[in-house]
């Protein structure tokens, strides 16, 4: 018998998983374990410069290797672009999204919120918001969308995980990419119509992305979807405090493999930097 609780894997195959991948998967497959559910694998592989098939290939044997397990089929990401062009086709007819043609040097001027946690986007300073909110049936090849958001508006949800958690619309984010100008939809907008799609119940993934869980609320909101709940897990660090991810020697999973170390000893291994 499986309860209704359907979680997800959904590693970007830009890279080996570390140990800092290991501890969220762990934890989302205990978490699905816990309640008889499913656990499903999304390959995130929208980034074309980056995703790799050696890297998807890897991050299977590495799960297996960890003792994950998913229920079939892999949802793969770039099979799935028409089902995220009608969603971003919604949001362009409903006059919440608008083209952006600020180069990535006017956006690396923009404003970086001071001590960034995350890997997160600079707050958008609104150069090519139009005035007034217009509808448009057209997608302009080559152009990068943003949606505008709710400015000053607190976007507050419960984390499962970390309790009770509030980012201003406006401030702590700001007009975010849903369309890329090379015909792909941002990481929010495929997040948001695959967790729907997939009938995601509850998001388990790492507290970088609090501040994303905010946008992809809004994102749900304006289509009409319903919120999954979320469980956010803590981030590891190394004996300096420094983010585990943010390491460029983070420690793969596939080296604790060469060194001899066993697959049940990783969920512990990761447990003890959670605690620094
Ligand atoms: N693919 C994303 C990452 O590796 C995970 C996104 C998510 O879990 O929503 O960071
Ligand atoms: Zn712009």
């Amino acid at each position: 018998m499986t309860s209704g609780y359907i979680g997800r894997l959904a590693p970007s195959p830009t890279g080996l998983l570390h140990l800092g991948h290991a501890a969220t998967f762990w934890t989302a497959y205990q978490r699905a374990q816990e309640h008889r559910g499913t656990l499903l694998l999304r390959n995130e592989d929208l980034d074309p410069q980056r995703s790799k098939q050696e890297f998807v290939e890897a991050m299977l044997e590495d799960l297996a290797w960890l003792g994950i397990e998913w229920a079939p089929p892999i949802v793969v990401q770039s099979r799935r672009v028409q089902l995220y062009r009608e969603a971003f086709a919604r949001l362009l007819a409903g006059g919440f999204a608008y083209p952006c043609t600020c180069s990535r040097r006017d956006l690396a001027l923009m404003v970086q919120a001071p001590h960034e946690e995350s890997d997160d986007e600079p707050v958008y300073n609104g150069h090519c918001r139009p005035v007034a909110s217009a509808s448009s049936t057209a997608i302009e090849p080559g152009m990068n969308y943003r949606l505008r958001v709710p400015d000053g508006e607190t976007i507050r949800f419960s984390d499962r995980n970390l309790g009770a958690q509030s980012f201003i619309a406006g401030i702590d984010f700001g007009d975010f990419l849903i369309w890329r100008k090379d015909g792909l939809p941002s990481y929010q907008l495929a997040c948001v119509i695959d967790d729907a799609a997939m009938g995601i119940t509850e998001v388990v993934r790492g507290a970088d992305l609090l501040k994303s869980t905010a946008r992809q609320i809004l994102l749900q909101r304006a289509l009409n979807l319903q919120s999954p709940a979320y469980f956010h897990a803590q981030l590891l660090r190394d004996e300096h405090g420094v983010r585990l991810a943010k390491r460029h020697d983070a420690l793969a999973i596939r080296t604790l493999r060469q060194q001899g170390v066993a697959p049940e000893m990783v969920p512990m291994i990761a447990q003890s930097l959670k605690t620094r």
